[in-house]
């Protein structure tokens, strides 16, 4: 994973000079003034209609882009944020920056597409998380509907308490989906109770569909469910044009992979926007 970042990557938990704790503690640290030094920035990495190819959303996903150590992708230090609870301040900041980025690119009149931010369960949990999402709104001034929050099924492991979180956010407006949908060991029963919009099919699935007739079985059989009960369907990691043609061949609407694009930094997206607004002008 670090490797596909390019650049020097650092891992963290290769060094074995001063064991476990120290390096965390080192992390720890390290992930505290980084975020006082602004060294966290945001790729994008779209969302694509797989008949049209049409861009249908965005997907924010942090990176620290250390002095030294070059980019650092989340696997590296997301972990140790949430063990230390610096994934609160750490979430906030990636929602804000999210949310203001997306409302300048529709003020700047490109399409009006919604932003998906990641949310582990401890943010989910927050005592403050859903004023801050409702501030973040009224900050930005970004639509509530062009929000998408994305969770794991790890939050089902309390679907009570996950239920009034949800009803509030929903209130607010924003959209819900679940990430790495048919990893997480879950009953499906909470697709009854809960006000989820989108399922985001796991890579995991999507790797051999154009190979395996089981894992074809599967992603057909998420995609009619989705279809019954009104949610969505994304594929993730789709990485080549016969896994995307698997997919619509499952009726599957929606991909996100490398084989449409990479997460990009923000002046990247901007190139992608203006080249679809010159080639649909012309
Ligand atoms: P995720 O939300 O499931 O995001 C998808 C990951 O798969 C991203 O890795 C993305 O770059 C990668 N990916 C997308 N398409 C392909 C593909 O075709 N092939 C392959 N091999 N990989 C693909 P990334 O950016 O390294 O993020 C990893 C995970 O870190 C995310 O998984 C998410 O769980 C977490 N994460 C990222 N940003 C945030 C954040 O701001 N907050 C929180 N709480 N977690 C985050
Ligand atoms: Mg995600
Ligand atoms: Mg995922
Ligand atoms: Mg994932």
């Amino acid at each position: 994973n670090a490797k596909q970042e390019g650049g020097n990557c650092y891992r963290f938990y290769d060094s074995a000079q001063d064991g476990a704790n120290a390096s965390k503690l080192n992390i720890e640290n390290d992930l505290r003034k980084a975020l006082d030094k602004g060294e966290f920035i945001i790729h994008y990495q779209p969302k694509v209609d797989l008949c049209s190819g049409e861009i249908t959303g965005l997907e924010a996903l942090v990176r620290w882009q250390h002095p030294e150590r070059g980019l650092v992708p989340p696997l590296e230090f997301i972990p140790v944020a949430e063990e230390t609870g610096l994934i609160v301040p750490l979430g906030k900041w990636v929602l804000e920056e999210a949310c203001r980025q997306m409302k300048q690119w529709h003020e700047r009149g490109y399409a009006k597409l919604g932003i998906a931010v990641n949310f582990s369960s401890r943010q989910f949990r927050d005592k403050n998380m859903v004023s801050h999402v409702a501030r973040t709104l009224q900050l930005s001034g970004l639509d509530p509907e062009c929000l998408e929050i994305e969770l794991t099924e790890s939050i089902m492991q309390n679907v009570k308490e996950s239920l009034v979180i949800l009803s509030e956010l929903k209130q607010l407006g924003v959209h819900i989906s679940i990430d790495d949908f048919g990893t997480g060991y879950s009953s499906l029963s909470y697709l009854k109770h809960l006000p989820i919009d989108t399922l985001k099919v796991d890579k995991s699935f999507v790797d051999d569909i154009a190979l395996s007739p089981k894992d074809e079985a599967i992603i057909r059989t998420i995609v009619d469910m989705g279809n019954h009960l009104q949610l969505n369907i994304v594929a993730e990691g789709v990485e080549n044009k016969q896994q995307a043609q698997a997919l619509m061949a499952c009726r599957c609407k929606i991909g996100q992979g490398y084989y449409f694009s990479k997460p990009l930094p923000h002046n990247e997206v901007e190139l992608l926007f203006r080249n679809v607004y010159l080639n649909s002008d012309e």
